[in-house]
């Protein structure tokens, strides 16, 4: 069934939502994105992916969307219009068109391109893979400088997903300098004991807002948490691993480059953290 999908502020059947083939974020990837979870009907973690969007675009000195105030409205329309239990929203904002190809950036009135559609994921929250635990491989970081802006620049992310898949597994962490930055799209994680380490914040990171709130919440289980990097290695000798994003929010790690972690099996924090972060995510979504 065809879904409504916003542009530019109309609702629209998906085969009639076009935009300019002189957009920005076809041809320069000058976008940047969010994708939020849904659950029961409801937004996960909204305020944060809006904080998260704000600076992206204050970063690229890109305009807001005039209807960046609407965007929760937005958002619960096209919940509504497709009527989605489980699933994801994708936002894009882009430059917009300036109705011809420049390296330069066009005037001001030319106007971001704002889109957002709907992905309908029943079971979402009961995925398979929190229970068997995922295979990752290591790669090498090959992306650029800002990470921390979630542009629509993904190449290297897909690549790295298709290396996995080549390798019979299911995602891969990036190395750079010999320490692990982060999944191709979610934020890596070890337990050794009862700590938790993850990479501390910084450009060569994407500030995951499901990563604060897993942080948050693991302060308040009493876990210890030390944001710092870590290699390939010790991530091997780790008792567990787990990643986390909006998508899948908390999954095991149960192997890395063929070794297993900890006894091969998805530990007991992972676990915990994942119920604990859908049940709280439930209970604040809006
Ligand atoms: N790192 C990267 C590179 C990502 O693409 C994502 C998901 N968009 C994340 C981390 C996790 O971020 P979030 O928890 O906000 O989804």
């Amino acid at each position: 069934m065809s879904r409504t999908v916003y542009v530019n502020g109309d609702y629209l059947p998906e085969e009639d939502a076009k935009i300019s083939i002189f957009d920005r974020s076809f041809l320069m990837a000058d976008g940047v994105y969010e994708v939020t979870s849904v659950l029961g009907g409801k937004i996960i973690d909204f305020a944060g992916h809006l904080v998260r969007l704000e600076r992206s675009l204050n970063e690229l000195d890109m305009q807001k969307p005039e209807a960046f105030d609407d965007l929760l409205d937005i958002h619960r329309e096209l919940v509504r219009l497709n009527d989605i239990d489980e699933g994801m929203i994708y936002l894009q904002v882009s430059r917009g068109s300036s109705g011809d190809r420049d390296f330069a950036y066009p005037s001001a009135d030319v106007k971001p391109t704002l889109v957002l559609f709907t992905q309908s994921k029943p079971g979402l929250a009961d995925s398979p893979a929190a229970k068997t635990g995922l295979k990752i491989i290591s790669i090498e970081d090959q992306r650029w400088g800002r990470r921390d802006i979630k542009t629509v620049q993904l190449l290297y992310p897909s690549m790295g997903k298709m290396m996995a898949k080549a390798a019979g597994c299911d995602d891969a962490w990036m190395v750079e300098d010999g320490a692990v930055t982060e999944g191709t799209s979610n934020n890596a994680y070890i337990v050794k004991g009862n700590t938790i380490i993850t990479r501390h914040l910084g450009n060569e990171i994407l500030s995951g807002i499901t990563r604060a709130a897993v942080l948050r919440f693991a302060k308040e289980a009493q876990m210890k948490v030390e944001e710092r990097s870590f290699t390939i290695d010790e991530a091997k000798s780790a008792d567990e691993a787990f990643i986390t994003s909006a998508s899948t929010f908390v999954l095991p790690v149960v192997e890395l480059d063929g070794a297993a972690i900890g006894n091969g099996t998805p530990g007991p924090i992972a676990a915990r953290l994942r119920e604990i972060y859908l049940e709280e995510s439930l209970k604040a979504g809006v």
